[in-house]
């Protein structure tokens, strides 16, 4: 099969009928041209709407979950309704009970057990996405397309990590080549839920928050396709976030690993474990604005043209910084930093940046503010015999941070590129609390002072000149 395209439509994109519209339309188009995939999130917020009403059904608060399945229900019918007409669109509303019906069973479990046991999560939550597949299957169908929706549960085979689980590659590979390829090659369009997946023997899992991106990437993959576009409100990745920098430009090309570096720290525009699985057969991506298609987007590739350098900067302000230091210079720094990274892994709160200091001992990590609490805890607890001895000092916080990321291909190697990113910082008189350039060469990683953040970013993005430098500019 040549020229395969595998298209993601994200939530927005999914959002209302208007938008299920377009991507009908996107999709019908591309299918005119060349074989086509499709993956879909669920309706933006959606996601957010089934996680709460099972929280809701935990805690025992039936009115709530009967509100919030009311919500879903006519979200979808709605949508449902502008979409379609006559048999369509009743048996397109049938399948709408029919899925919200299944949801609520699992819901009324959680409310009898009170308790939500993550594989149940997991499998309720996918509802989502099916409902969105359903609905854009059902559209295109009425426009003469013979797509199919597809429950990624069937193809998608994933270890049992419920709620963050990785793909097992062979596994899936094989499932879509023998269930997915097929109608591909008879001339149909598979409309696959995104998020989703399930164990080899069939417990159902999801990929973690915002994981219809990293469906895409491994279906891309799995099914050798020779691109992927994925379709979001913005267009494409940007130099900086646009509602901080005024300037800010969208970039014409970036690699693999930039976009992966600028999701990782904190750029909303991909999943960052989205280009993993594209990287060994160097399947290049598309990243998109279904509100506006005319427009390029940014080329995600292995390697790019433009000279090496910072080409674009990001910044997460809901962060706190941890720091841990030993009493005495007696005490291993390298076995209480060893415990304490031990303990924040069985914990999977996320590092996201970390230096240390050689002469003290010291050290300091970056975690995300949602996740501070479970790390702290968890850091206590491995080294609460050294902390009650007074071996070291009590776990210090500082959640007046932010941090800021420069990211580039081969920063490292151009000379006095880190000088002129700190001597912009410190000209708006930000105070830099930490920094960690990792081994990675492609970004440095700074943490400031909160209140400073935003004209930290300004300053290196102004000074960087990354704006001028994007490949293409002004838009948006
Ligand atoms: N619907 C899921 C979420 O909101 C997956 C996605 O949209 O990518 O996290
Ligand atoms: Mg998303």
């Amino acid at each position: 099969m040549k020229d395969l395209l595998v298209m993601k439509f994200g939530g927005t994109s999914m959002g209302s009928a208007d938008r299920i519209e377009v991507a009908g339309k996107l999709a019908r188009e591309a299918l005119a041209q060349r074989p086509v995939a499709v993956v879909v999130s669920a309706m933006s917020k959606v996601t957010d709407l089934l996680l709460d009403t099972l929280r809701r059904a935990e805690g025992g608060d039936n009115a709530a979950v009967e509100a919030n399945l009311k919500t879903l229900a006519e979200r979808h019918e709605a949508a449902c309704g502008k979409l379609l007409d006559g048999a369509a669109l009743d048996q397109a509303v049938g399948e709408v009970e029919t899925l919200v019906a299944e949801f609520r069973r699992i819901a009324n479990g959680v409310q009898m057990l009170g308790e939500r046991p993550p594989r149940a999560v997991d499998e309720a939550v996918a509802v989502g996405e099916r409902l969105s597949a359903m609905m854009l299957t059902a559209y295109l169908s009425r426009h003469g397309v013979r797509a199919k929706a597809i429950n990624a549960r069937e193809v998608i085979v994933t270890d049992a990590v419920f709620g963050n689980a990785t793909p097992l590659m062979d596994k899936t590979r094989e499932r879509a080549q023998r269930l997915l390829r097929p109608l591909i090659e008879d001339g149909m369009l598979p409309v696959v839920t995104g998020f989703n997946g399930a164990t080899a023997d069939g417990r159902p899992t999801t990929l973690g928050r915002g994981g219809s991106d990293f469906s895409a990437s491994i279906l891309a993959a799995a099914l050798d396709s020779s691109e992927l576009w994925i379709w979001t409100d913005v267009d494409g990745i940007m130099t900086a976030d646009p509602r901080i920098v005024p300037g800010a430009a969208v970039l014409a090309e970036v690699t693999y690993r930039e976009a992966a570096e600028l999701a990782y720290n904190g750029a909303k525009v991909l999943h960052p474990r989205t280009l993993a699985p594209l990287v060994e057969r160097k399947i290049p991506v598309w990243s998109k604005n279904s509100f506006a298609p005319e427009r390029p987007g940014t080329r995600i590739v292995p390697e790019v043209k433009a000279p090496p350098g910072p080409r674009a900067v990001t910044s997460m302000a809901g962060v706190a910084l941890v720091s841990l230091e030993p009493n005495s210079a007696e005490v291993s720094g390298t076995r209480i930093m060893g415990r304490a990274l031990e303990a924040l892994s069985a914990t999977s709160a996320e590092v996201l940046a970390m230096t240390s200091s050689s002469y003290q001992q010291s050290f300091c990590f970056l975690v995300r503010k949602d996740e501070l609490e479970r790390a702290r805890e968890a850091v206590e607890a491995a080294l609460s015999l050294e902390i009650n001895h007074e071996y070291i000092k009590p776990v210090e916080v500082n959640e007046n941070v932010g941090l800021l990321a420069v990211v580039g291909e081969g920063m490292r190697g151009k000379a006095g590129m880190a000088g002129e990113i700190f001597t912009a910082i410190s000209r708006e008189k930000v105070n830099v609390i930490a920094i960690a350039q990792g081994s990675s060469e492609l970004t440095i990683a700074i943490v400031v002072a909160r209140e400073g953040l935003d004209k930290a970013v300004r300053a290196v993005h102004q000074q960087c000149r990354m704006g001028e430098t994007a490949g293409y500019t002004g838009i948006k």
